[in-house]
């Protein structure tokens, strides 16, 4: 039977590796390739709808060339589809599996219009690496909820499937895209006018959006073999001036680019060489995207606090006050603010840039809720992706997936670690550009006459901080330990392995707050750093063994020693290193009493 097709595009903006849209073209003499453009029901802003509209122009360009056209339509898919089918005739109805659940609700409901209206419906896998039912289904219907888990299991399915043909002109034989001379005015892509949106709000177009942008990137950067191969996510700044990182993900998220394709270009340069491994790596990365996904598709309410079996119950503050400042580049932190202002204005910053203004905005300073960061990266994000947004979410304001809780960013030290000088502040807050080095991530504490000489008094023309970093952090330790208690005194880590069982030698050892140093490679009595590493500690797992160290946290001196001015989230050598020194976990377990400050976990 020769069918008349519709193939709908909603992500997998693109025609290489898109099954689907090879199944539209199969036995075909008739293709509506569709793009439905449903302003209701995005929360995105004006640069990425100016990605979107990119991609859109981008996608009917290649499609011209192979003899069709995009047809871009206007409203909600369980309304339009009816006419569309009565219209066009159609026979077959084909798209790419989405698995965010209000997706899944919608193409429910379309497929069941479909199967009304006598149509067939054709879904593929081409959004993620893995077929997450199948993930899901390996692990008992469960996601799994560490990478380690995730790793595992898909050992047992073996490496992603190869991506699909693209789609070209072959595949088009014998089939029509019936056009009108009116075809731009009655379904062309519009522009950000018509879409509502005011053209003089976006940022500098440093992304195109489209699969054309997404292949030119993606060649650029998989010519950089060493670069490639030795790339380790923690050893990426996020006070980059240009990305240290790929910044493909705008275009993952709108699949203009395949993660499939991008797994198995970067299989290709990796053949032959020494590279990175997971988590790390870029494949590494490729599988954090895995992980959330598969948990986004299967945990009830990954995007919200109530209701979310795996998220921490939180009284987080409401202050629309301190969400505002954060939003708009106002807490008075010049690191934090440079952050927010690249984000408004680009719409990409780097992940561990992610990390410091969510961890501030939740659990590190301001008490206020990740729902609020999540809907404001949504809005401002390229690449906001509802699975990895919600999952990052949960993840830096220790809510899911990252217990250590009592690790938190410095708004001033952190940055301080890849640009002491400031390089980065100077250009996204240039009220500040002549600022000493001494003094830009802290310009408050400049004399009167340094503020004068930069020309910015701060409380006149910059903001003085809206909280006091040392303050706000230690008092929003104590509601998190509030709210983990409230859990049921389950802490997540005394789960984990041996060291659990006992307080941290550090409890009887260290008198008052240790030092950075004290923390990285402590003084043992009797190991002097000459100690054999820690039994059942393995190198691979020597950030499972600290993080373990650290997980008394209900005891007010170990809080201390888990709580270095700054803290790296990926350990560095000598952290590494430190593991390697600590000495075996205590025979004999700590009682409040043999605590000197006597202020030991009851249940230890
Ligand atoms: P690269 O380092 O080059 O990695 C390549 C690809 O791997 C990325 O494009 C992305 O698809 C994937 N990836 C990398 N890191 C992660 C991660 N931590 N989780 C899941 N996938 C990852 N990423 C989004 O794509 N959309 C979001 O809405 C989003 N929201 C985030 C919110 C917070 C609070 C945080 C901390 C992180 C968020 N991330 C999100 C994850 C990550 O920051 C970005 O994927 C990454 O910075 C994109 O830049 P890149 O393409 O240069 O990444």
């Amino acid at each position: 039977m020769q069918h008349s097709s519709i193939h709908w595009f909603r992500k997998g903006l693109r025609l290489h590796d898109n099954p689907a849209l090879l199944a539209a073209a199969t036995d075909c003499c008739c293709l509506h390739p569709l793009f439905i453009l449903n302003p209701s029901s995005s929360q995105a802003g004006t640069n990425a709808q100016r990605f979107l509209l990119d991609a859109l122009r981008d996608l009917d360009g290649s499609l011209q060339k192979i003899g069709s056209r995009l047809f871009v339509v206007r409203g909600c898919p369980e309304e339009v589809f009816p006419s569309l089918f009565h219209a066009w005739g159609t026979t077959r109805l084909t798209f790419e599996v989405d698995t965010e659940p209000s997706a899944r609700q919608r193409d429910a409901t379309v497929a069941k219009l479909a199967a009304q209206h006598g149509v067939e419906v054709i879904q593929e896998v081409s959004h993620t690496l893995y077929d997450t039912e199948r993930v899901l289904a390996l692990n008992e219907g469960k996601a799994p909820l560490t990478y380690k888990r995730l790793q595992s299991l898909l050992a047992t399915l073996g490496p992603p499937e190869k991506p699909a043909p693209a789609l070209t002109q072959e595949h088009l034989q014998g089939c029509h895209t019936p056009c009108q001379a009116s075809h731009d005015t009655d379904y062309g892509v519009p522009n950000l006018e018509e879409l509502g949106q005011d053209p003089t709000n976006v940022g500098p177009h440093l992304y195109p959006g489209g699969e054309t942008a997404a292949l030119t990137r993606l060649d650029a950067l998989m010519e950089r073999t060493a670069w490639v191969c030795s790339f380790q996510k923690p050893r990426t700044a996020p006070t980059s001036l240009s990305p240290s990182t790929t910044v493909l993900s705008p275009y993952l998220k709108f699949g203009c680019l395949s993660v499939r394709t991008f797994w198995w270009r970067l299989d290709q340069v990796y053949q032959g060489q020494e590279h990175s491994q997971p988590p790390t790596s870029l494949h590494g990365q490729l599988l954090w995207r895995e992980f959330f996904y598969t948990a986004g598709a299967s945990i009830p309410n990954f995007d919200r606090m109530v209701g979310n079996p795996v998220c921490l119950q939180v009284d987080w503050d409401n202050n629309p006050q301190h969400l505002h400042a954060w939003r708009e580049g106002q807490t008075g932190y010049p690191f934090i603010d440079a952050i927010m202002t690249q984000l408004r204005t680009e719409g990409w910053i780097h992940h561990l840039a992610r990390h410091a203004v969510a961890c501030f905005l939740t659990r590190g300073d301001l008490w206020v809720s990740w729902e609020e960061g999540l809907k404001v990266f949504e809005e401002l994000l390229l690449d906001a992706d509802w699975s990895l947004n919600a999952g990052n979410w949960l993840w830096l304001s220790g809510s899911a997936f990252f217990h250590q809780y009592f690790r938190v960013y410095s708004p001033v030290a952190f940055g301080k670690k890849t640009d002491r000088d400031g390089a980065y502040i100077r250009k996204y807050v240039p009220i500040l550009k002549d600022f000493p080095a001494e003094y830009i991530y802290e310009p408050w504490k400049a004399p009167r006459a340094v503020q004068e000489r930069a020309g910015c008094l701060v409380g006149t023309h910059y903001p003085q901080p809206i909280v006091e970093h040392g303050v706000a952090s230690k008092r929003n330790l104590g509601r998190m330990k509030v709210a983990h208690a409230r859990k049921g005194n389950k802490s997540p880590m005394r789960h984990q392995a041996h060291f659990t069982s006992s307080c941290h030698p550090s409890c009887l050892s260290l008198p008052q707050a240790p030092s950075e140093s004290h923390w990285l490679v402590p003084q043992w009595p009797n190991h002097k750093g000459k100690s054999p590493r820690p039994r059942g500690s393995e190198p691979h797992k020597d950030i499972q063994a600290v993080v373990s160290y650290g997980s008394c946290t209900t005891c007010p001196v170990l809080t201390h020693f888990a709580q270095p001015p700054c803290i790296n989230p990926f350990p560095s050598p000598s952290l590494r290193l430190a593991t390697w020194l600590l000495p075996p976990p205590q025979k004999s377990t700590p009682t409040p009493s043999t605590c000197p400050k006597k202020v030991c976990h009851p249940s230890i």
